[in-house]
């Protein structure tokens, strides 16, 4: 069969069994080693055997619901491809406008200032490494996550350090300015997508009754860790949380500037704290 052809009959395959369809073009490109264009150019070729069992195998995965990240062991993040599998969360577009808003927000940042808190893949951490030239440290509870953040980061090439603990537990001085973390936000009770609940890691989603208990454990003990000029404290939020999260930072830093910010869909995604007179 031809790739076009092939191509449509998979996508409704996909669809009738209630999956997204834009799986399979991604997929294909994964397993023909091409980008869009290269698929173009494809479309009227067969593919070899190999390519055929090979793709054909992706597709029953994808049919179960796995995440196509998962099937192909990658995931963008930020124009960079980040291996990613069950050990750690897939990095989300929401947690790309993040990166954005901080690059904008960072001027002057040298090694070791920045913490990213429950880094899982690494995406954040690796991420401001590369754009900021700047050694950045990590945290997270999961040594499996760090096994994954750590193989990221040697294939970009980042300069990141890593800790295997339970939130600023392992950040042993008063070094940090800019603290960043996408903790677990969501309530305990809430049901997720199967795509979502049945390969993600729990650890990584869900954050207490309420969602808020890793940014009360933070913000608690990022006066331990943070230095007297500090200058940020960034947390990617459910889009329920921003006025909670916001209370809880101005309670504990009355004299920083406090902010809600959207993302694309206009849902409150960064909540932050910028300390005054900087
Ligand atoms: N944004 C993720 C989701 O909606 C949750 C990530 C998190 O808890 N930090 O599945």
């Amino acid at each position: 069969m031809r790739v076009a052809a092939l191509l449509k009959q998979t996508e409704e395959r996909l669809q009738a069994a209630g999956r997204d369809r834009a799986a399979v073009e991604w997929w294909l490109m994964h397993v023909l080693q091409v980008d869009r264009t290269g698929l173009l150019v494809r479309l009227s070729d067969e593919l070899s055997e190999e390519e055929a069992k090979r793709f054909e195998d992706g597709i029953e995965r994808l049919l179960t619901g796995e995440p196509v990240q998962h099937v192909i062991g990658q995931a963008p993040f930020y124009g960079r491809s980040f291996e990613v599998n069950r050990d750690v969360l897939i990095p989300r577009p929401e947690t790309e406008e993040l990166i954005d808003w901080l690059l904008g927000q960072i001027h002057h940042v040298a090694n070791d200032e920045i913490v990213d808190v429950g880094t899982g893949s690494g995406a954040i951490a690796i991420t401001l490494s590369l754009e900021l030239g700047v050694r950045v440290q990590t945290v997270d509870i999961s040594p499996e996550a760090i096994a994954v953040a750590k193989r990221n980061a040697e294939s970009l090439g980042a300069d990141v350090r890593f800790y295997e603990g339970d939130g600023l537990a392992p950040i042993a001085d008063r070094s940090i300015r800019i603290l960043v973390s996408n903790p677990p936000y969501i309530e305990a009770d809430v049901l997720l997508d199967e795509t979502v609940v049945g390969y993600e890691p729990h650890l990584a989603l869900f954050g207490g009754a309420d969602g808020l208990d890793m940014y009360r454990q933070l913000i608690s003990e990022s006066v331990r860790v943070l230095r007297a000029d500090w200058q940020l404290i960034v947390f990617e939020i459910g889009y329920n949380q921003g006025q909670d999260v916001k209370s809880l930072l101005s309670e504990r830093y009355p004299e920083a500037e406090t902010g809600i910010l959207k993302d694309i869909n206009g849902k409150d995604r960064i909540v932050y704290a910028v300390r005054e007179g900087i």
